[in-house]
């Protein structure tokens, strides 16, 4: 379903202003010999970096060669990424965050001088590649080595859209799956999206199938609430993780107590469930741990 909805150019991205205008002049400065400088985008999942770094493969109009970082495990299992690449032509790794530090180290002189440094029979080895522009995506930023994000001229940090973007969301994704849905109904999907475009097509494709299974269409509430998805978009999972904090009024929890308490990872409770609620003040982080903010 999702590649079906994504977008493949800037002027169909919806959402993302300023980024998308920052890309758009530096992409305008890419004539002639000029390659595009390696670009980090930082953001919870969802929020596009995928679908971003796709429309500038697009808008620069060359190749996008595309690699997962949790796939690979030593230098050699990215060779044939770097060897492949051609010039001007972008290499997107996701979640960048997961390579080896040694992989990481590696990178550095293919980011900096396109050179590809081998060991061979004991002697230093280089092979020039050609200029390439790397995409970075990443929910923990973080977690870069402070010389690896050094070498991405251009980071970019994706926001939560408004409840206004993802109804226009909705709006074009219900169109593309051949829905009619009223602007209210619209409103209410893009209000339990959570600020992402992935959950908003989702919640998209629930409100379509329940309304094929039941052949009629409820109020947005009811439709949701068979789903278990609450008036903020939250599921099972987040009402968890907000109880545990409730049963803790006032006493900050720390991440493992949370994970322990709740049942649920760690890596899930950063990555898909604390980002929209701090943004939302729902949940505050101090020093001592997480304490619970304002839930309207
Ligand atoms: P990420 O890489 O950050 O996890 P993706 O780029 O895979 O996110 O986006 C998830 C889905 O949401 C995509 O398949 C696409 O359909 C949709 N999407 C993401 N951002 C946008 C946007 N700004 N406008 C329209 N659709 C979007």
């Amino acid at each position: 379903m999702s590649s079906e909805l994504r977008p493949a150019n800037f002027n169909d991205i919806i959402g993302q202003e300023s980024v998308k205008q920052r890309l758009r002049i530096m992409i305008a400065g890419c004539t002639g010999n000029e390659v595009m400088p390696h670009i980090l985008l930082d953001g919870p999942p969802g929020l596009g970096k995928t679908t971003m770094s796709n429309a500038i493969g697009n808008e620069l109009g060359v190749k996008v060669h595309t690699l997962n970082a949790a796939t690979i495990r030593n230098i050699k299992s990215i060779l044939p990424y770097l060897m492949s690449v051609e010039r001007g032509s972008v290499l997107f790794i996701d979640e960048i965050h997961r390579l080896p530090t040694i992989v990481e180290e590696f990178l550095y002189p293919v980011m900096e001088d396109f050179r590809i440094d081998l060991m061979q029979d004991n002697e230093d080895e280089g092979i020039d590649i050609p200029p390439f522009c790397m995409i970075g995506a990443t929910t923990n930023g973080g977690n870069l080595s402070q010389p690896f994000y050094d070498r991405f001229t251009i980071k970019e940090h994706l926001q939560f859209y408004t409840p206004d973007e993802l109804a226009n969301l909705a709006r074009s994704s219900a169109e593309k799956m051949g829905m009619q849905l009223s602007d209210s109904e619209l409103l209410g999907i893009a209000e339990r999206s959570k600020g992402t475009p992935r959950i908003c097509n989702a919640r998209l494709k629930w409100f379509k199938s329940y309304v094929n299974y039941h052949k009629r269409k409820d109020d947005v509430d009811t439709i949701f609430n068979e789903q278990g998805i609450d008036k903020h978009g939250f599921d099972i999972n987040d009402r968890q993780y907000i109880e545990v904090l409730k049963s803790r009024i006032g006493q900050p929890l720390g991440l493992k107590a949370i994970s322990t308490l709740c049942g649920i990872a760690e890596d899930t409770i950063t990555n898909s469930i604390e980002p929209y609620m701090i943004r939302k003040g729902f949940v505050v982080r101090t020093p001592k741990g997480r304490v619970l903010g304002k839930i309207k």
